[in-house]
């Protein structure tokens, strides 16, 4: 059972990523700075109204970045492949929690960060000693 993350996070990926925060900033970062010929905010805001837009591009950003780590960590292929996963309260190897299908169980669930709420499939495993089923992402359960 391997532990140590090897999952790929692509040139794609990243530019992907890189394009959806950049284009997220340069809204806010045009409705900030963009001023009239004589020198007026067009948007009509005053600096505690710049301030919150700010403020607010710098949570959605940060949500962006945690959002798409923690979709590359569910998604790596160490937790996909993975035929067994060390219990977290007793340490024991288990196996891959099945659903109905025999196939391997996922669940819906959110994820809570310190900028909101990220919705996850998180694989499961199964602990009979504890007879609990966990997800390899410790903050999960
Ligand atoms: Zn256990």
């Amino acid at each position: 059972m391997k532990q140590s993350r090897n999952g790929k996070w692509t040139q794609d990926n990243l530019d992907r990523l890189e394009q959806k925060m950049g284009q997220k900033s340069r809204e806010v970062i045009q409705r900030m700075m963009l001023r009239t010929e004589d020198g007026q905010n067009p948007y009509d805001l005053d600096f505690s109204g710049r301030e919150a837009l700010a403020e607010r591009l710098g949570k959605e950003v940060a949500a962006m970045l945690l959002d798409e780590n923690l979709q590359y960590d569910l998604m790596a292929e160490v937790v996909q492949e993975a035929s067994s996963w060390k219990c977290p309260r007793c340490g024991q190897d288990c196996p891959s929690h099945r659903d109905e299908h025999g196939n391997d169980a996922y669940e819906d669930a959110e994820i809570k960060t310190k900028v909101g709420k990220t919705p996850v499939k998180l694989r499961l495993f199964w602990c009979g000693k504890c007879r609990k089923v966990f997800s390899p992402l410790p903050t999960a359960h």
